[in-house]
């Protein structure tokens, strides 16, 4: 069973189309896969349901930024009715954010002499405007020397033109997510500027408003931390989840389907096993 519950395409900051990604999911023997972009379910309406290969289900899906004391906190949705209103609208609000966001650091590379930020991201096919983009623009015009280098110097959280935007606060995004019908799951819980007392208190604070799963297996994650992922999971009575965040071909250690399997010792806490696992039902 290979469930890979948190990718992206060119709707948010991936680079494949949503074709590209199930064929390259279906390729790497993923039998279900959770569309997640940041902030859109655009890619849903750009994916034909009849093109998707027999050995794979596509889940609806998506991942919210959340504000948690002044931290940026993603919350992947799964099993989601795309077509809830009160959650289109939760996302508009977030893609207004980041174009609003980008509009800033527009002006503040302007002042540095860097002109052509807008123009550049108008070309994107993205519905949700990312730093991923504008760390992009940087390496195209020779201000950056790589992404990580766009995001240390530039966009990170002491970075040169970084603005901050106001997500939405982890309760009203897992409502929002719940109340479309699907299960919330905090992404990538060691990937945060926390130290193990927060870290422990985020997940907490998560799965008291009402989060249910997290994320214990994903790329880049050795054993040792995923086997401490699984122990907070248990710990806080929420369901394990599996999701490699696949962006882009490009990066061989972050492929879709490529991650380890759950430790043991949270196998009967897998979210497969969840009495309401979208895999169960046909998108
Ligand atoms: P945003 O959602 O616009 O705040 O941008 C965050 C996205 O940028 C993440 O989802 C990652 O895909 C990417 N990202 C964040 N930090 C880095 C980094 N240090 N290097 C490369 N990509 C990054
Ligand atoms: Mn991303
Ligand atoms: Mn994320
Ligand atoms: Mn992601």
């Amino acid at each position: 069973m290979l469930a890979d519950l948190h990718s992206h395409t060119y709707y948010s900051d991936g680079e494949l189309a949503p074709q590209a990604l199930v064929e390259r999911a279906a390729a790497n023997n993923v039998d279900f896969l959770a569309i997640t972009d940041h902030d859109t379910t655009a890619a849903f309406e750009h994916l034909e349901l009849s093109n998707i290969p027999d050995s794979l289900q596509v889940i609806h899906g998506v991942e919210v930024s959340c504000l948690w004391e002044s931290k940026e906190i993603h919350i992947v949705g799964i099993g989601i009715d795309i077509n809830n209103a009160p959650l289109q609208a939760l996302l508009k609000r977030q893609q207004t954010l980041r174009l609003e966001r980008a509009v800033q650091i527009d002006r503040r590379l302007q002042l540095a002499g860097h002109t052509g930020l807008m123009r550049y991201l108008e070309q994107q096919p993205c519905q949700a405007i990312s730093r991923n983009h504008i760390a992009q623009f940087l390496i195209d015009g020779g201000i950056a020397r790589s992404k990580d280098h766009a995001f240390k110097s530039y966009l990170g959280d002491k970075g040169k033109y970084t603005a901050a935007a106001q997500w939405c606060e982890i309760p009203a995004a897992v409502q929002a997510l719940h109340n479309a019908g699907g299960i919330a799951i905090l992404a990538h819980p060691n990937r945060y500027p926390l130290n193990k007392v927060k870290l422990r208190r985020l997940i907490n604070e998560f799965a008291q408003c009402g989060g249910q799963g997290l994320e214990v297996s994903y790329s880049n994650l050795d054993s040792d931390r995923m086997a401490h992922m699984a122990t907070l999971c248990i710990e806080n009575k929420l369901w394990a989840s599996t999701g490699s965040d696949f962006h882009t071909p490009r990066n061989q250690w972050m492929d879709v389907g490529r991650f380890r399997h759950l430790p043991a010792h949270c196998a009967d806490k897998a979210i497969w096993l969840h009495p309401d696992w979208p895999g169960r039902r046909p998108i």
